[in-house]
């Protein structure tokens, strides 16, 4: 991108020179007449006719090569801007709206935001700038042509062209200016892509067992009713909870209630679709969002994991055996025209059954019809 542009400025500004200087040379009296049109017979917006210069000789004079240069120009300054800005204002507010769509987003992610709308207008004022320039430039340019064509002399015509150099000289300067800070302003951007997309993730997960965090439940699980109601489809709802595990903490320890934590998730996750939703709801307690899962199903997952975790043989290395630990379940199936909140609370009721009734359990709600 940095060559392209820069290798349009030098056309527009060789076209620039070579126009003036075969007009200039032609003016002089340097060429004879009639070969001078094929100099730049690339030109796309050339004509020419032919007049009597001060010698009183027929002249054959070619308008507007100039108009070449500075259309030229103007297609950099677009390129520049088109290339460079556009598409990345278009994905990143996109990106933007799509992240910050569900609810109020949190600190660090408007940071990152407002950072990345900071660098957005950095590079927006860069290219107006960048146009501004090709108007001063092209002004120039109009001058340059207005004066050569009204000059006789060839030092008249020499001074005139080391004017329009120096002007060409002075756009390729400032265009190299804004090519730096453009790709300085794309790299700041490329760095805040970064880290949003890691705040993001950040928010999402939770970082002690890697499953959903409870915010992203609460949306998923707004999200999957809404879908369910309006398709007629099936979502089924699983809540868990660790049995005892304040005794876990106090007898070994949080670290190794934390270790428990992670095992837990990880059976959890493994008994499920990649579709369906883990989340750590709160604690030592955990849920699960299942799409197109009817409560008999989700009843037989939930029970895979409990049979799972409470076989499975706990210890500390190099310590005393923990024993056996095990988790309580509540199932629900959304019913027709029902809230989340609503399929929450029937699920969270079946579960404090599992805990009244003895724990190491899994209680379906079958009170409710489901679809
Ligand atoms: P019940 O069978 O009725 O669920 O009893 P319980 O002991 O599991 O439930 P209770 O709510 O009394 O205790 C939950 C404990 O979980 C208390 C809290 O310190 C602990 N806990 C919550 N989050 C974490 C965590 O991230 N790590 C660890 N190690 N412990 C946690
Ligand atoms: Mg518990
Ligand atoms: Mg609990």
């Amino acid at each position: 991108m940095k060559l392209d542009s820069k290798r349009t400025a030098l056309i527009a500004g060789a076209a620039l020179v070579a126009a003036a200087l075969a007009f200039a040379l032609s003016r002089a009296g340097f060429f004879s007449a009639p070969d001078i049109s094929s100099l730049w017979s690339w030109s796309l917006d050339n004509w020419e006719t032919t007049s009597v210069g001060a010698s009183g000789d027929a002249v054959r004079v070619a308008h507007e090569p100039l108009a070449l240069a500075r259309n030229l120009a103007l297609i950099s300054a677009a390129f520049i801007g088109v290339l460079l800005g556009a598409p990345r204002v278009v994905e990143i507010v996109t990106r933007s709206g799509r992240a910050g769509a569900a609810t109020e987003a949190p600190e660090d992610l408007v940071k990152t935001r407002r950072l990345i709308d900071g660098e957005l207008g950095t590079i927006l004022s860069l290219v107006r700038s960048h146009l501004d320039s090709n108007k001063t430039y092209s002004a120039a340019l109009a001058k340059g042509h207005r004066e050569l064509a009204a000059t006789t002399s060839p030092d008249q015509i020499r001074a005139a062209i080391v004017l329009l150099i120096a002007e060409n000289q002075k756009m390729l300067r400032e265009t190299e200016e804004h090519q730096r800070r453009l790709e300085e302003s794309r790299r700041q951007i490329t760095e805040l892509r970064a880290e949003l997309a890691e705040t993001q993730e950040l928010n999402v997960r939770d970082s002690l067992t890697q499953v959903f965090t409870r915010r992203h439940f609460d949306e998923t699980l707004a999200r999957e009713a809404n879908a369910a109601s309006a398709t007629e489809s099936a979502l089924s709802l699983i809540m868990a909870d660790i049995d005892h595990f304040k005794k876990i903490n106090d007898g070994h320890g949080h670290l190794i209630g934390d270790e428990v934590l992670k095992n837990f998730a990880k059976t959890m996750s493994k008994h499920v679709e990649e579709k369906d939703t883990v989340a750590r709801y709160g604690g030592e307690e955990f849920a699960i969002i299942m799409p197109a899962v009817s409560f008999a199903e989700a009843k037989l997952a939930a029970e895979r994991i409990r049979a799972e975790f409470e076989n499975k043989k706990w210890a500390i290395k190099g310590g005393a055996p923990i024993g056996r630990i095990t988790a309580s379940f509540g199932v629900a199936q959304l019913a027709p025209r029902e809230s989340a909140e609503s399929l929450l609370q029937r699920t969270d009721a079946k579960l404090y059954v599992s805990k009244s009734r003895g724990r190491n359990l899994v209680t379906v709600d079958t009170d409710t019809t489901p679809r």
